[in-house]
């Protein structure tokens, strides 16, 4: 079984082809710049990159090209397109929709009614979507939502406390984001201490360029980060996170910002980047700070003593806490910061082997736990992909 996997962005799509019998990702790859330009990097295990600059006007163009160098008889792993047997999709958005689906007509009219609760991911993805119907017509397709795991939040979860009508007339609740993240490694991690997931307290904390942690009890998603967008919770590489939200309408007076402009200021030039002055790269704020720049250093500790505060609150609303996890790029390689985030919380059990966190292997499951601490504190690499073909695997069958 072969199964493609596509996650399209506004300008970008990235692709992993799996054989599922062996377990392997046969070629990966991205395609850049789209609409306004166009590059393509093709990686195949033990190969040399290839790398073409061509024009991508829009996405069909970017699916067409990833299907003819998967075929090609020099670059290619496949001989036909009819060796893939089904297209995984990530949707950032899934809504309503609780779980990973098959894609049909019902599903896509859904995915575009709901664009304006998602208009950054949502019209990629669909023109992601219909770019494979387009050149694989009757190839089974499915959509996994990064917003599915978190469907079984309570409601006193997922309400805020605005008027109610504005959660029945427009949605505006928590939905969560990085689902197939957080689903993939709270497995990951039950696997790994030898428990079922419905008889652990997991803490997942998923901290890359966009950072959100789960709160999951007993197999559930009970609490996440992010909110009606992937805005809330943490300060991110460029966005802000929690802020009191009158901060929002006081600034656009004071500096006449416009919605966008406003948006612009919350999502692109906040966070790291906006503290530190210097970057949104967690490596550049830690060059700054170790050479001595007050406010990368404000910036770090600004972020840690946030992951500590969301820790520390999923901890009292799950009544304890078994597992404590780190994954994505700053949490399976910042050992500083998971030192930070870890640092004088014996009180709650967690505690970690400091030395082993400063040389642990990367890029794969470790466990950082000190000896005689309660809480297993574990770095899992996040592998969203593969969850995606899983699912994709399961519901063809
Ligand atoms: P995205 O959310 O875009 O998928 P990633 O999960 O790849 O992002 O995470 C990107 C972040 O991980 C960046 O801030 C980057 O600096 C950080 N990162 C990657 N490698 C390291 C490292 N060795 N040390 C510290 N931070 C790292």
């Amino acid at each position: 079984m072969k199964i493609l996997v596509v996650n399209a962005g506004s300008s970008s799509l990235k692709y992993q082809l799996f054989d599922m019998d062996k377990n392997t990702v046969i070629a990966k790859g991205l395609c850049e710049k789209i609409g306004i330009g166009g590059a393509i990097t093709h990686k195949r295990p033990g190969k040399a990159d290839y790398h073409e600059d061509i024009e991508l006007k829009d996405h069909d163009d970017a699916i067409a090209l990833v299907l003819k160098l998967l075929t090609d008889p020099e670059l290619g792993v496949i001989s036909s397109v009819d060796e893939i047997d089904a297209v995984g999709h990530r949707v950032a958005h899934g809504g309503k929709l609780k779980a990973s689906m098959i894609v049909t007509d019902e599903v896509l009219h859904y995915l575009e009614s709901i664009v304006g609760i998602n208009p950054l991911h949502g019209p990629p993805a669909i023109k992601g979507i219909n770019a494979c119907k387009k050149v694989m017509p009757g190839k089974p397709m499915v959509t996994v939502f990064d917003t599915s795991f978190h469907s079984t939040m309570p409601e006193k979860s997922y309400i805020y406390a605005l008027p109610y009508e504005y959660y029945e007339k427009y949605q505006v609740r928590r939905y969560g984001f990085h689902g197939t993240s957080h689903r993939y490694v709270a497995r990951e991690a039950a696997k790994f201490v030898g428990k079922p997931m419905e008889e652990l307290k997991i803490i997942t904390c998923h901290c890359g360029n966009g950072s959100s942690f789960t709160a999951v009890k007993n197999g559930k998603v009970i609490d996440t980060s992010m909110g009606f967008t992937p805005q809330e919770g943490l300060p991110m590489g460029t966005r802000c996170g929690s802020i009191d939200p009158t901060i929002v309408t006081y600034l656009m007076k004071q500096e006449g910002l416009t919605p966008d402009q406003m948006d612009d200021v919350l999502n692109k030039k906040s966070g790291l980047l906006g503290v530190s002055g210097v970057s949104s790269d967690m490596r550049e704020v830690w060059a700054a700070a170790d050479a001595g720049n007050e406010r990368a250093k404000l910036a770090l500790d600004i972020l840690i003593q946030d992951a500590k505060k969301i820790i520390g609150s999923y901890i009292a609303e799950m009544g304890g806490i078994d597992v404590l996890l780190f994954t994505a790029g700053i949490g399976e390689n910042d050992r500083a910061f998971r030192a930070g985030v870890c640092k004088d919380m014996e009180y709650l059990g967690i505690k970690i082997d400091e030395a082993y966190n400063a040389s642990c292997p990367r890029g794969e499951n470790v466990e950082l736990t000190a000896p005689g601490a309660k809480v297993r504190t574990l770095v899992i690499p996040t592998d969203e992909e593969l969850m995606i073909a899983t699912d994709t695997l399961n519901l063809i069958k």
